[in-house]
């Protein structure tokens, strides 16, 4: 995941503190690279320096809107990239800290924030002589000898005066503030909530009953996390999915499966003040309102135009494509876990806390392999300099370690990128589980790459929810962490090797159905032979991973892939029909999840990746846009084959192309554009289908 995911966390941050003077937000920072004073930021500093940033921002947009010059490129929209320099940079710092180590002082500021920041943003998109510049520049855009980087930053900002009703009647403009106010409300109440249901979870493992199934790597990481949560000396487990995934596929005890598992999905729909059910029929009755307000169908179509997709049709065409295929194997799987559940003399129909534990014994049957068996040979340290290494070999860059930078939280690491010598950017690592961070994984960072106000390197941040090691003890990842490790930090390489002049098209700030290539194209990588079996040394006698095992692993890849297809194409296909919806006044969420589900055929057996309760993509920047990840990997799958095609994964050639058309383009160019150019043609769904194992 990646984007503007506001987010919360910081240290040093003590209750009082004298504000207004030296506050470190408003001052100009002269620590190393320029980066955030996190060691002297204090939560009191947020607001009077939030109050300075709108009101500097306003007059700037005053100032470029009142020009009495002819509206030109650079007195129109360069000024507008230049404009809200010192709002951005106290909003990444407030809002990365908001997502990874909040509390309730930062939970209130966040919440009287969202409204301003919507009022804020109608004031500069809904301002009728700022648009009236924009739109003229607009219309004769082919007349202006722009660039295809500055003719993309145009129509990026026309469109966002567009879509804000900057050209609606006044009453249609007002009502669309209203909107815009109310739903920036909910979607913090929404994030806010469930954090609050994820923790006030916590299932304690009492003696070695509980712990039946458990390997050692889980039982440490449940020691671990009851220790966090006040109960020491025993074992915990809570809905973090790095906690519970493991827990449900290694448990032998059913009944605390079902426990566990029924917690997790009903995330969100509790009742009581934590219900997210109202919130997301409220949101998505606001969404389609503005849409038609627009001039759009629906709420999908408003969402989709800036995209490769373009239309809803097309994307349910893809994801329907893959459906049938996925759900036929998802039902062979079924009965043979049913199959499993017999062996064993269980009297039961396979049900789905049950899936995980019965698909993790058929493979250990089948392949001769457990996730617990790589786990000894996944030390976090070392994916993390495996993930380094194939950014040297691809796009030469190399990390090194900064202990002397300040950091925001103890546990947060630096790393200094550079290539040729030369300084690339900061990439920040916040690898663990803790109460006071989201769930997820995300990359976010403190300040994009850009040139129009010099050459501006970046700070990024991956942010994980990995379960902390035990005490002396490294910490061990299962493979999907390390899967997720690496895609994660595909989309920090997207933002710190950027090389664009507009900081709206910095980076990751590219088509929604783009911006996962980057990230799961890295995770090829991964697996490969030429990394896995130079990085995965076991954490006692430092033995690389036998290749016997690698061989294993690689043969039960595609393993189970008809449950993980169809739990994500599910979320996609709700996510879209949601927002395809004409009338939600009073939509019941639950009746339209299982409506919906009932209408696809969806196994009984398998629930949504993500229920509509807890579904914190469509929340944000992922609205109709789950679907993104599928549509990336049309594409990640296609080229990756390039390099296997090409007898080299780190085929130089070829990681010249992927650095130039793709990592380092941001936004500049269209992206099939973009693709063809790394690839010399677009893809087809046949890699993915042929990647997932279901042809
Ligand atoms: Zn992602």
């Amino acid at each position: 995941m990646t984007g503007g995911r506001s987010k919360r966390g910081a240290k040093a941050r003590k209750k009082t503190g004298q504000v207004g003077v030296g506050n470190p937000l408003l001052a100009e920072w002269t620590t190393p690279f320029a980066m955030p004073p996190f060691d002297r930021i204090e939560i009191a500093h947020f607001v009077p320096a939030f109050d300075k940033a709108f009101a500097i921002n306003r007059r700037e947009i005053a100032a470029i809107a009142r020009n009495p010059e002819v509206p030109t490129f650079a007195n129109t929209i360069e000024a507008l990239e230049r404009a809200g320099d010192q709002l951005q940079r106290i909003s990444a710092v407030f809002f990365n800290l908001a997502g990874t180590d909040t509390n309730e002082e930062i939970q209130a500021i966040e919440r009287a924030l969202a409204p301003r920041f919507a009022r804020h943003s109608m004031r500069v998109y809904q301002d009728a002589t700022l648009f009236a510049r924009v739109d003229a520049l607009h219309a004769k855009r082919g007349r202006l000898r722009l660039s295809e980087e500055q003719r993309r930053v145009l129509e990026r900002y026309h469109r966002a005066f567009v879509k804000s009703g900057a050209g609606l009647e006044p009453r249609a403009k007002k009502r669309m503030a209203a909107i815009a106010a109310r739903l920036s409300v909910l979607a913090t109440r929404f994030s806010q909530n469930l954090l609050a249901d994820e923790q006030a979870f916590v299932l304690v493992l009492e003696g070695e009953a509980d712990l039946a199934g458990l390997p050692r790597s889980v039982r440490a990481a449940a020691a671990r996390t009851a220790a966090e949560r006040g109960h020491p000396g025993k074992h915990a487990i809570t809905l973090a999915r790095s906690s519970i995934e493991p827990f449900l596929q290694f448990s032998a005890r059913r009944d605390l499966r079902e426990k566990a598992f029924t917690a997790w999905i009903m995330r969100g729909a509790n009742g009581g003040k934590t219900d997210n059910r109202k919130i997301v029929a409220e949101v998505l009755a606001l969404r389609a309102e503005r849409a038609r307000l627009l001039g759009f169908k629906t709420a999908a179509h408003a969402a989709l135009e800036f995209s490769m997709a373009k239309t809803p049709a097309a994307v349910r065409r893809l994801l329907m494509e893959v459906w049938g295929p996925a759900r036929a194997r998802a039902g062979e799987e079924r009965e043979e876990l049913q199959k499993a559940v017999q062996a064993e003399g269980g009297n039961f129909e396979l049900a789905a806390w049950d899936w995980r534990y019965y698909a993790e014994k058929v493979r250990k049957a089948r392949f001769d392999v457990d996730d617990g068996e790589i786990k000894p040979y996944l030390q976090l340290d070392n994916v993390i300099a495996a993930a380094f290494d194939v950014a040297g070999r691809l796009f030469g860059v190399t990390f090194s370690e900064r202990k002397d930078l300040p950091v925001y939280h103890p546990e947060v690491r630096a790393f200094e990128v550079k290539r040729d010598g030369a300084h690339v950017g900061l990439f920040l690592g916040d690898y663990f589980a803790r109460s006071s961070k989201h769930s997820g994984a995300w990359m976010s960072g403190w300040r994009k790459q850009e040139k129009l106000r010099g050459a501006t390197t970046p700070i990024v941040v991956n942010v994980m929810n990995f379960a902390k090691g035990a005490a002396g003890e490294p910490t061990l990842l299962s493979l999907d962490d390390a899967r997720t490790l690496f895609h994660e930090f595909g989309h920090a390489l997207h933002g710190l090797l950027s090389n664009v002049t507009y900081p709206s098209v910095s980076g990751t700030s590219v088509e929604r159905d783009f911006v996962e290539l980057p990230s799961q194209l890295y995770e090829h990588w991964l697996l490969r032979p030429e990394v896995l079996g130079r990085f995965a040394r076991h954490y006692k006698t430092g033995k690389p991973v036998p290749p016997a095992l690698m061989r294993r692993l690689e043969a039960a890849r595609n393993f189970n892939q008809g449950f993980k297809t169809v739990e994500y194409l599910a979320a996609a296909i709700v996510d879209l029909e949601l927002h395809v919806l004409g009338e939600t006044r009073g939509l019941d969420v639950d009746a339209f999840e299982a409506k919906t589900l009932a209408g696809i055929g969806m196994p009984r057996e398998i629930v949504l990746r993500h229920r509509i309760p807890h579904f914190q993509h469509i929340m944000g920047g992922y609205a109709s846009g789950y679907y993104s990840y599928l549509w990336s990997e049309v594409m990640d799958a296609d080229a990756f084959s390039a390099f296997e095609q090409a007898g080299n994964v780190f085929d130089a050639k070829l990681a010249r192309r992927l650095h130039d058309h793709i990592y380092s383009a941001g936004g500049s160019h269209d992206a099939a554009d973009a693709y063809v150019a790394f690839r010399g043609r677009l893809p087809d769904t046949r890699a993915l289908l042929e990647k997932r194992g279901l042809v």
